[in-house]
């Protein structure tokens, strides 16, 4: 993995070892002597993360990272921040002074390069997110960290029976969310049920690596549990798998004898970013929709409709199935707009468009494909029940009465459908979209020609 590491550290042949080291791995590899150095290089040469010593000349490593951290509006920039201090005391003030992760001095050189790659692959999945689904400012991120949900689950999960330590039970009383006790099993059942905990605790001992690293590779599988944090939290003859679990992907590696008011502020952190993370998802979801249905009426759009008729003639043509594509148009919408205004014809449309889905069947396709024209495919029908559908949807939008705003009486407006069936024959071609909608537009201006408000189902397809 490349990236552009900063070392901060007042010391050059520190600078100088971590460089090597760094180097050795492939990294970029920035320098700063002091912290105004490192802030004006942060503030121009885009680093991936930054290694700070914990001393500075000019300041603390604690004051630096605060500094960094308060300055960084919506770039996210991982530190982590170096100790010479492992007391609970220390480590905690590092982190709430915005240290992403902390390495207590001598740092082991295998732990150092994991959490780095853990750090970075975090930290470059949520900026591919930033990136695809636009400004995080504008989905509210400045709302307080941990409001956003009253009572989050934490799933805690011992691989062995009956195992349990005086921190991980101190920490259901400690931590605000709700803690639950999971075998593998369950947690992985409940996983599949879409009902997965909202972060994952796993003890690892020596003696249960391999299903440590067997479930976190489930749970990372798992549709419903891919995106939830994992926390192992190791007995102390299991400090060296460290790096081996930040590299199988679990989020963070803490020792079980760690204080548990550092491991509560490591559970809330990792919570926070997925949920970050998750609003990001949604909103690049809603992006990707929104390309795909018409504001005005909700209903699809032509982008949609006209791939989802070329899968579903594939797949009827392998299933040997016939499907109805019909086209629905306004009788003399345009009279409408003349009459009462743009505004009055946008909510006979969209009222129409929802007179029209609501009669139609749950696999049955609805796309607004033109100003009044509606594109409708019923998968799996025949001819008969094509035509029945149709002429149900004419006197549906026919009886019913259509309120508009700007006037008074309700308005009664018609359609005219068009109606082609399409056969695939399993040797055959696949049908043609553009010639299905050929077809049923002919069939269209047959029932506009015979006076409108009324069905005309082409006679055979060539499709
Ligand atoms: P016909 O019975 O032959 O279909 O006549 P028509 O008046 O419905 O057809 P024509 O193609 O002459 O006019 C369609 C009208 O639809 C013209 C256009 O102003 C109107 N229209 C198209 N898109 C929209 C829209 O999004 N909102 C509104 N209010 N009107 C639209
Ligand atoms: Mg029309
Ligand atoms: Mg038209």
């Amino acid at each position: 993995m490349s990236g552009k590491i900063l070392i901060v550290d007042g010391l050059a042949t520190n600078r100088i070892v971590l460089k090597v080291k760094l180097a050795s791995a492939y990294y970029d590899v920035l320098q700063a002597p002091n912290a105004a150095t490192a802030m004006e290089i942060a503030a121009h040469e885009a680093p991936d993360l930054v290694l700070c010593a914990p001393t500075l000349p000019d300041m603390t490593g604690h004051d630096f990272v605060q500094r960094l951290k308060a300055r960084q509006t919506r770039d996210m920039l991982p530190v982590i921040l170096f100790l010479h201090d492992a007391s609970p005391d220390a480590r905690l003030r590092a982190l709430q002074a915005g240290a992403d992760d902390i390495l207590v001095k001598p740092v082991d050189e295998s732990e150092l390069l994991a959490r780095l790659r853990s750090l970075l692959r975090q930290n470059q999945m949520a900026r591919d997110l930033h990136v695809h689904a636009g400004d995080a400012s504008a989905l509210g991120f400045s709302e307080a960290a941990a409001t956003f949900r009253a009572s989050p689950r934490i799933g805690l999960i011992s691989l062995k029976a009956g195992l349990s330590t005086r921190h991980v039970a101190n920490l259901g009383r400690r931590y605000r969310g709700k803690v639950t006790r999971l075998d593998p099993e369950s947690a992985l059942l409940s996983s599949r049920r879409g009902d997965p905990s909202d972060l994952y605790l796993i003890h690892v001992s020596k003696s249960t690596r391999s299903e440590a690293v067997d479930l976190i590779a489930k749970l990372r599988a798992a549709p419903h549990s891919r995106h939830r944090p994992i926390i192992a939290l190791l007995s102390p003859d299991a400090i060296g798998l460290t790096a081996g679990l930040l590299d199988m992907g679990a989020e963070d590696v803490v020792p079980e004898t760690t204080d548990p008011a550092e491991i509560s502020l490591r559970i809330v952190r990792h919570l926070d970013g997925a949920h970050r993370t998750k609003m990001l998802r949604e909103q690049l979801h809603r992006g990707l929709r929104a390309a795909v249905i018409d504001p005005l009426t909700g209903l699809h759009n032509r982008r949609y409709a006209l791939p989802f008729l070329e899968r579903l003639g594939a797949a009827a043509q392998r299933d040997g199935r016939s499907f109805a594509v019909m086209v629905a148009d306004l009788d003399h919408f345009k009279a409408v707009n003349d009459r009462h205004g743009h505004a009055a014809g946008d909510a006979v449309l969209s009222q129409v468009a929802r007179l029209l889905q609501s009669n139609l069947g749950e696999d049955d396709m609805i796309a607004r494909i033109g100003g009044e024209e509606f594109l409708i495919v019923l998968p799996d029908a025949s001819r008969d029940a094509a035509r029945r559908t149709a002429r149900r949807l004419c006197a549906v939008i026919r009886n019913s009465a259509i309120g508009v705003p700007s006037t008074k009486d309700p308005m009664h407006v018609t359609i005219s459908i068009g109606v082609t069936l399409a056969k695939p024959c399993p040797n055959a071609p696949l049908p043609d979209v553009q010639q299905l909608l050929e077809e049923a537009d002919r069939a269209l201006y047959g029932s506009k020609s015979c006076g409108r408000n009324m069905v005309t189902v082409r006679k055979q397809s060539a499709a």
